[in-house]
């Protein structure tokens, strides 16, 4: 939730902020919205974010979820995902992100450099949005190849098939793609 909205730089410190004045995701729950908001002021939307933040650690607590490191733990991937799509604030990137990268779980988010690449090399239709296109590429990936399809085509759209120019010539994967020479590449 700290990352929407911002860049990575801000995030974190936001993030290493929040950590340091509300040590514990308790304290979090408990403390009063302006304490959080200032906390995490350098991810911006304070005021917004504080709000969903403590609303969500206060619903899992109350639903018995404790707010440390067991939270989620045991629970299984479908049911933990209808929870926290259920969640205010939460959606199916967020979410995936979550079981992957905080669990493990073969779970791919699809953010906007994944939502590019993978309509512009045919992986998904030209038309799906974001969310469909998490759905797809979710039932298509191996689970064992979750991780790093995710990273490798992040990677790609941030250093090779940028939004603007992206840079076919030396596109490692440019004998494999359908737009190539369509989308104003260099
Ligand atoms: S050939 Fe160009 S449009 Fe296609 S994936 Fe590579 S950089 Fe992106």
């Amino acid at each position: 939730m700290l990352s929407q909205n911002t860049n990575d730089v801000n995030r974190d410190r936001a993030y290493a902020d929040l950590r340091a004045k509300l040590p514990t995701w308790d304290e979090v729950a408990d403390a009063p919205l302006p304490a959080i908001a200032r906390a995490i002021r350098h991810g911006g939307l304070g005021p917004t974010k504080s709000v969903r933040l403590r609303e969500i650690l206060r619903t899992l607590r109350d639903r018995g979820i404790p707010l440390d490191e067991r939270a989620f733990a045991r629970m299984r991937s479908a049911a933990l995902w209808d929870l926290l799509v259920g969640l205010k604030g939460v959606g199916p990137k967020t979410a995936a992100c979550v079981l992957l990268f905080s669990l493990g779980r073969p779970y791919f988010p699809v953010d906007t450099h994944v939502h590019r690449v993978s309509r512009r090399l045919g992986l998904v239709p030209e038309d799906a949005d974001a969310v469909r296109a998490q759905e797809l590429i979710q039932e298509g990936a191996p689970p064992a190849e979750v991780y790093d399809l995710h990273m490798l085509l992040i990677r790609h759209g941030r250093e090779v098939c940028l939004a603007r120019r992206p840079l076919c010539s030396r596109c490692p994967v440019n004998d494999l793609c359908p737009r190539i020479g369509v989308v104003g590449a260099r």
